[in-house]
């Protein structure tokens, strides 16, 4: 291959160069040059087929670790150069560098070209918004009423945005048909996404006036989200297609809708299991007895407690916990803390019982020490 620019040459950069400036160079030509803005300009064309050659190689550390030792040769064969990246744009960015893409040349501009390859071109945006719900909401599929503001097609121009229907289109004078625009301050040189075209790089010609040329118009949505019964706490609920449309788009964006669990004051969750903390006397957890507690749907159960309990002791009852997370037929188990209180005051014959039961108890001798315990 003879007269091949060095590939440092073609982009203009060190041979020390960052993957960032290498990245920042390509974005640069490959705007400027790029076919689509340059129609038949074979110089353009050429121009932008050999800075993509170029990044191939040069973007892709093993690659250009290859071209430093050997050459031309020691990546002969595994540029596809212009066919490759002009046709199949989806594949030359794939692999984390998609976003890159969208920042390069913006949404939509291969609506018409690529349309295999441009997943994200006609997506809209996801909405994400936060829900709360108490614990016993969760017992069971809980139904919530939720307000939240998402871009709709506007009807008026069906969402393309332009008032006659016609669709034309000019270059967006901000930013001159990139998408981005370039700010400097001081030593950095900043590039973001043009706000008056989106990164589209233009704007319609005879915009709607009811959207005003975005294709898309505000709405106040009221849905009745069904918040599945168990939820773990920061899960998402999501709605397809319930985010935020585009101009011409065929799918709308995704709402997210994050649950957050309350925290009750009572119930205590771990997973699909439950844990409330019971005060009981000293007699009753010697003795033992059957007490009525509500359960966190409300409803009343009778729950054994054996004699001889001690302090901090678990008792379990079955079923009585949380629907386990998309497995309903399943229901964790509801633990009941024993916390045994010793009575603070008592009364004369209160006093002379308790005396005759440390004496039948045979409690006369010095407590030792025993291992500790957490209770
Ligand atoms: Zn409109
Ligand atoms: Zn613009």
């Amino acid at each position: 291959m003879p007269n091949k620019r060095d590939y440092y040459e073609v982009l203009g950069v060190s041979k020390t160069a960052s993957q960032e400036e290498i990245k920042k160079a390509y974005r640069h030509l490959a705007v400027q040059n790029h076919p689509d803005k340059n129609p038949g300009d074979k110089a353009a064309e050429e121009r932008f087929k050999e800075a993509t050659e170029a990044y191939e190689v040069l973007g892709d550390e093993k690659k250009r670790k290859a071209y430093d030792q050997f050459g031309f040769a020691g990546v002969d064969g595994q540029t596809g150069g212009y066919s490759r990246a002009y046709a199949d744009f989806g594949d030359l960015f794939s692999g984390g560098l998609g976003s890159f893409f969208d920042d390069l040349f913006g949404f939509g501009r291969f609506g018409g070209r690529a349309s295999s390859s441009r997943r994200s071109s006609s997506v809209g945006q996801s909405i994400r918004i936060h829900t709360e719900v108490s614990l016993q909401n969760i017992t069971q599929d809980y139904k919530q009423q939720l307000t939240y503001v998402h871009q709709v097609v506007c009807e008026a121009c069906h969402g393309t945005g332009s008032k006659s229907g016609s669709n034309s289109k000019t270059a967006c004078r901000t930013c001159g048909g990139s998408g981005q625009i370039h700010q400097s301050s001081g030593f950095f040189s900043v590039s973001r996404t043009c706000p008056d075209c989106g990164g589209e790089g233009y704007v319609i010609s005879d915009p709607c006036p009811q959207c005003k040329g975005l294709g898309t118009v505000r709405k106040n949505q009221i849905l009745n989200v069904m918040i599945p019964a168990g939820i773990e706490d920061g899960t998402d609920v999501v709605l397809p297609q319930m985010g935020n449309a585009v101009r011409n788009g065929s799918t709308p964006g995704d709402l997210y809708i994050r649950v957050s669990v309350r925290p009750d004051r009572y119930f205590i969750r771990q997973g699909s299991n439950l844990y409330v903390q019971i005060p009981v006397s000293i007699t009753q957890a010697a003795l033992g007895l059957t007490i009525k507690i509500q359960n966190l749907s409300g409803k009343t159960i009778d729950v054994d407690i054996p004699g001889g309990s001690q302090n901090g002791q678990l008792v379990r009852v079955k079923g009585e916990g949380l629907p386990r997370f998309k497995d309903t037929n399943y229901r964790g188990d509801l633990f009941i803390k024993l916390q045994i209180e010793t009575p603070r005051r008592l009364n004369s014959k209160a006093k002379q019982i308790m005396k005759e039961l440390s004496d039948a108890l045979g409690e006369n001798e010095t407590p030792k020490p025993v291992e500790f315990t957490q209770v």
